[in-house]
């Protein structure tokens, strides 16, 4: 790994394996594979890259000046543009090949979204113009709106919050101001054990205390369980549905009864909405609170974590302590955007304010595209694919991978798999890195934690029976590859520009400075990283 080729770049392209008699090529790279050093790497220190006039007038005295160069890469134009285009070449994304990211959905995003994202009224907007001059985009606001109260049969929506996780805080603030206003100081939170680690962390970020709730073992909430833990201190529930094993959630109902009985408050987690949009309204189920996310059941980018969207819809109870801002029609037709609460008119119970301005315009406009362009049936057809696709996986790979609910029925709109079978030694992890190898990203991994080494795999409803059999013949491969202990995949993935990384030492020590040197004593260098 530490040795350099002639350009001074370090050739890990040249780790590929590669049988004795294949070629090095002088550059380090492989065919259109293409290594790229960090944008520091590139030889640009010291120069500019572009010519700068010599100021015409003295600097001011009293600017405390720069003395020492500066110490960026100073690439011209043609050399930034190559650089992050190579880049972006190494990136997997959802326009190159499927995505089946388990409970993080990731859709096909239409092109008539970005099409109509990109006009000037939606995309060139500015929070602080005057409100008469944006009434298209709160006409969208509102039509959006309208959309997500009566799809989920809820009786309000909150469409500030930015992401689910942020959703999932706006919902838990609105349990806590409705307690609050009922002058009781419930403190606890029920979260069942396969919910996404946002849950917990949301529920312990709004001051609650998180206790968790046993799972059946058809991978569904114990309803018995849960009634055992509910008293005077129980605030709400969480819980997601259809829920983290892909699995519907028959007793919602039961659960939600149980839970207002006692005087607390539900809060569903929508992010897997995308399974029964059209089949099923939260607000029949008794639901008060729910976060969509608009990246998952309305297409619209992720994006490397945003701009995402989470609106929260609301039950009547909740829907006095929604935030602000929020879009309103006024006796007269007119949109307004409420900024402020004023006591005995506007929205006085609001728990307060979570964003400076109101929403994600572009996640809006992309949104509603979606909708309108597939219509109520349309969805309803959606989220049936999504379900058809998903079960064909499980059902096509199940005599070579375990699939732990699989004899509790269908399953929703992700199939999920555990590690039971493989060869001693080997792991859910060999399996995601051996379909790099194959071309594709790997599914969700380690999660839900319920499952040993589980694989949650979502195709989502885009993918056709074509590509739904090249994706389910590669997952057999490297199943049966797993099951009979063939040493190469302990290795994968072999043909990608990195090897295995230490992801974890990565994330909790990242390296922000270039050149390989530690930031600071006991930090890993980038080669420590690398060269596992
Ligand atoms: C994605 C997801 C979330 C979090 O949503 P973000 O938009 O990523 O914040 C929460 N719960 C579940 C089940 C999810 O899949």
């Amino acid at each position: 790994m530490n040795a350099t080729n002639a350009a001074g770049w370090r050739p890990t392209m040249g780790e590929v394996d590669m049988s004795s008699d294949t070629p090095r090529t002088f550059s380090g790279d492989y065919g259109l594979m293409l290594e790229e050093p960090l944008s520091f790497e590139l030889g640009g220190n010291g120069k500019c890259g572009v010519d700068l006039d010599e100021p015409e007038c003295a600097p001011l005295s009293n600017l405390p000046l720069r003395k020492a160069a500066l110490d960026l890469p100073g690439l011209t134009e043609p050399e930034t543009v190559r650089h992050y285009t190579r880049l972006s070449r190494q990136n997997y994304a959802i326009d190159l090949g499927p995505f089946p990211l388990g409970s993080c959905t990731m859709k096909h995003n239409p092109r008539l979204n970005e099409k109509v994202a990109r006009f000037p009224g939606f995309a060139d907007v500015h929070p602080l113009q005057p409100q008469q001059s944006v009434s298209g985009a709160l006409e969208v606001i509102s039509e959006l709106a309208d959309w997500l109260i009566t799809l989920t049969g809820m009786s309000a929506v909150a469409m500030s919050p930015k992401a689910g996780a942020h959703g999932e805080l706006c919902g838990l603030l609105c349990i806590r101001a409705a307690i609050e206003a009922r002058g009781e100081s419930r403190d606890v939170v029920l979260v069942p054990e396969s919910a996404h680690g946002t849950n917990p962390a949301t529920a312990a970020f709004a001051g609650f205390k998180v206790e968790s709730i046993p799972a059946t073992v058809e991978g569904r909430v114990d309803l018995e369980a849960l009634k055992e833990k509910l008293g005077p201190n129980v605030a709400g529930v969480m819980i997601t549905n259809p829920n983290t094993c892909g699995l519907f959630e028959p007793e919602m109902k039961a659960i939600a009864d149980a839970v207002h009985a006692a005087g607390g408050y539900v809060y569903c987690d929508g992010a897997n909405f995308n399974a029964v949009v059209g089949k099923v309204r939260p607000g029949d189920l008794g639901v008060d609170a729910m976060h969509i996310n608009l990246h998952k059941t309305f297409s619209t980018p992720h994006g490397g974590g945003g701009p995402g969207a989470g609106p929260v819809v609301l039950s009547e109870a909740l829907a006095p302590y929604a935030p602000l801002p929020f879009v309103t029609r006024d006796a007269e037709g007119q949109l307004r955007l409420v900024e402020e609460e004023t006591a005995g008119e506007d929205h006085p119970n609001s728990f307060g304010r979570m964003v400076a301005f109101h929403g994600q315009m572009g996640m809006f406009t992309r949104a509603l595209a979606y909708i309108l362009s597939h219509g109520a049936d349309g969805l309803r057809q959606v989220a049936e694919d999504a379900v058809l696709n998903a079960n064909y996986v499980l059902r096509s790979l199940e005599d070579v991978l375990n699939a732990p609910f699989g004899s509790s029925g269908p399953c929703m709109h992700e199939a999920l798999f555990s590690d039971k079978g493989f060869a001693e030694g080997f792991s859910t992890l060999d399996v995601a890195k051996g379909l790099i190898d194959e071309g594709f990203h790997p599914m969700t991994v380690y999660f839900p934690l319920v499952v040993h080494g589980a694989m949650l795999v979502e195709p989502t409803e885009t993918e056709s029976k074509a590509g739904l059999d090249r994706f389910i013949g590669s997952l057999r491969s490297l199943a049966e590859r797993a099951r009979s202990g063939d040493e190469t995949l302990h290795s994968a993935p072999h043909y990608a520009p990195r090897r295995r990384l230490d992801e974890t030492l990565a994330a909790r020590k990242p390296v922000l400075v270039w050149k390989g040197q530690p930031a600071s004593p006991g930090q890993p260098t980038l080669t420590e990283i690398g060269d596992r």
